[in-house]
């Protein structure tokens, strides 16, 4: 019923040369019909060039950030509706690193989530505790507060459209994965805590793992029944790794 997603974060890698040679790896063993979406997420100076590559790919675009803002002078930022125009699909609003390296607050996440919604793109909501909060037991205190910003600001409905990302700080970039188990356990939550507002939304809604996700714990993690995919940082950088992680997503 939830098709499974596995969306690359790239992060501030690449160069043009790069990126084509990954896309046309990628795209040359990613079937037309595939039963995970696939999702690149490359920086935004790259998005317009990506885009054209995607072209007659079953792989969509998406963005790392966008404004909160709709438009004027807010130099240096980049607006949802300038994201769809050079065809993106979707976008991460509350990476962990933009809640820590630029100190963005759950009310600001919240306001980019409705900017991004506004415009028709799908954000993909990024919820995580820090490896304290974890060792004294604050995880599902950090994940409501982060999670309920959005519902308070935007409503229940727009999970409709929308995908969240539950990214541990601790796991992220560090090469230690949550456990399958531990994953579960916070994914059942958040679907809980939708499902107190709407229940068949929360049915739908889409929950990805991000976390030191690879080839080789892919399937263990996807195997949970409320994981529903993932959102991939350093191993979307490279084609093997990632079509793997397709793969075992699509094999869910
Ligand atoms: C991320 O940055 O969203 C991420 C999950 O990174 P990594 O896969 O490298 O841990």
């Amino acid at each position: 019923m939830r098709r499974p997603i596995v969306a690359g974060n790239w992060k501030m890698h690449g160069t043009r040369s790069e990126n084509a040679r990954l896309i046309e790896e990628i795209a040359s063993r990613y079937p037309a019909d595939p039963a995970a979406e696939c999702i690149v997420c490359p920086p935004f100076v790259y998005l317009h060039d990506v885009s054209r590559l995607l072209r007659d790919t079953a792989i969509l675009l998406g963005a790392q950030d966008v404004c909160a803002d709709t438009q004027g002078a807010f130099t240096g930022e980049i607006s949802a509706a300038m994201l769809k125009d050079v065809g993106c699909q979707y976008v991460i609003v509350g990476h962990s690193e933009r809640r820590l390296l630029y100190r963005e607050s759950d009310q600001l996440v919240a306001r980019k989530f409705a900017a991004a919604h506004a415009k028709a793109l799908v954000p993909i909501l990024c919820v995580g505790e820090q490896l304290a909060d974890r060792e004294t037991g604050r995880t599902r205190e950090v994940i409501a507060r982060q999670l309920d910003a959005v519902l308070e600001l935007c409503g229940p409905q727009t999970l409709a459209s929308a995908v969240i990302a539950y990214e541990p700080v601790w796991a992220i970039g560090t090469g230690r994965n949550a456990t399958p188990d531990q994953a579960q356990e916070v994914h059942a939550f958040i679907r809980t805590r939708i499902a107190a507002q709407d229940a068949t939304i929360a049915a739908v809604t889409r929950i990805l793992y991000g976390g030191s996700v690879k080839a080789g714990n892919a399937a263990e993690l996807f195997a949970m029944p409320d994981v529903d995919g993932g959102l991939i940082g350093g191993a979307s950088l490279k084609a093997d790794e990632f079509l793997a992680i397709l793969a075992a997503a699509g094999s869910r």
